[in-house]
């Protein structure tokens, strides 16, 4: 069975205009309750099996889990720690957004047993924090980080968002310096991407809205990025991740590596023995009857082996994937491979193929030409 875990936690502050995920407003928190009742209730049917394997990491994600009170987070992991076994170094982390955990709920998640805090803070720019509608302003932001850090978390991660609307190279650099001097271990950094049916798609129509940075600029933003990370011990083990040594996301290594996890509570996917299966979207139907609706979603298995762990520096092992699914990657494609050797883009090793830095930037479509 899996050794990890994913919960989702549907609520959130503000719904911001640029997101698509799954998530609930609820100011008055009624449904809250309900809520965990029917995550608990999900996981007490579903996990009847007995679980020799230990769990080795349980992500709490969103929506906004840090909005949760601190009682009903006891509730979850009193339901968690008494249908699985934890490994004593599991890798617990829970998404967490300023101005929705003060210390003492920062103390409560600590005696949960949560280890790792993931904090949404986008930029530290007040202006494109207003436009994004965070609900949170770069002072709040910092002081979560430096109240966590005080509270004993010693591996916290924060998201930095780039290719915001009107945002300028000068203000990106400067959300990354502001980031390197609070007490953080990993920093995660996404490109904007306007989805389909939110407010942003409305406003933003096309990637060539002047609003928009273009594509130079993005490019310009992503290796300053590299740069700085780089100068302050970050490494980049992945398309858009940094560490400090030892202190790579464990939980999301598990995903690119494309190995088994458990899923539980509304729209949370999971992958089990080769199946990946998605909870229904619907919160209602989901509280009125948490095993409701669960879908079989299809997969297209050599595919996800080639492009999950090319997002990586470890690279895709080329012997394994030519065993498991009889395609020999490289044939027929001479002429690119050295073109894109040659530009510094990919690099072999070891019957490895791995995306440089240089080409991290470029990885979709280096990805899309690799494929059979
Ligand atoms: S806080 Fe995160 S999950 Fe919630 S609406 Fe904003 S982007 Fe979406």
């Amino acid at each position: 069975m899996p050794s990890s875990i994913y919960i989702h936690i549907p609520f959130c502050k503000t719904h911001c205009p640029y997101c698509n995920f799954t998530v609930k407003l609820d100011h008055t928190g009624k449904l809250f309750e309900p809520y965990i009742k029917a995550l608990c209730q999900e996981i007490k049917n579903r996990v009847f099996q007995s679980n020799d394997n230990l769990i080795q990491t349980l992500y709490l994600g969103g929506g906004t889990p840090s909005i949760l009170p601190i009682e009903l987070l006891q509730e979850l992991f009193e339901t968690l720690y008494s249908q699985f076994k934890f490994d004593p170094k599991v890798e617990i982390t829970l998404e967490c957004n300023p101005g929705t955990a003060d210390e003492y709920k920062l103390q409560g998640f600590k005696t949960l047993g949560i280890n790792r805090l993931s904090v949404g803070v986008q930029t530290f720019n007040d202006e494109l924090l207003q436009r994004l509608a965070r609900g949170h302003n770069a002072i709040e932001a910092k002081n979560i980080i430096i109240n966590a850090h005080k509270q004993g978390f010693e591996n916290i991660s924060l998201d930095l968002i780039y290719g915001l609307p009107k945002q300028t190279i000068q203000s990106w650099t400067e959300s990354i310096k502001q980031a390197f001097e609070l007490p953080i271990e990993h920093i995660s950094c996404y490109g904007l991407s306007i989805e389909e049916n939110t407010p942003f798609a409305k406003i933003y129509t096309n990637s060539q809205n002047p609003l928009l940075p273009q594509e130079k600029s993005l490019e310009d933003m992503y290796e300053i990025l590299q740069k700085l990370c780089l100068e302050k011990g970050f490494e980049q083990y992945e398309v858009s991740n940094f560490a400090k040594k030892g202190f790579e996301s464990k939980h999301n290594l598990n995903y690119w590596k494309n190995t088994d996890f458990w899923g539980f509570g509304v729209s949370a996917h999971e992958f089990i023995k080769g199946n990946r299966k998605a909870n229904t979207e619907n919160l209602d139907e989901y509280i009125k009857n948490s095993l409701s609706n669960q879908k079989i979603l299809e997969r297209n298995p050599a595919l996800e082996d080639l492009m999950l762990p090319l997002r990586t520096k470890w690279g895709l092992n080329l012997k394994d994937y030519q065993t498991k699914y009889k395609i020999d990657l490289l044939a027929g494609k001479e002429h690119l491979i050295r073109d894109l050797q040659n530009q510094n883009l990919i690099k072999l090793e070891n019957n490895y193929l791995k995306i440089t830095p240089k080409g991290f930037l470029l990885s979709t479509e280096i990805i899309s030409r690799l494929m059979p």
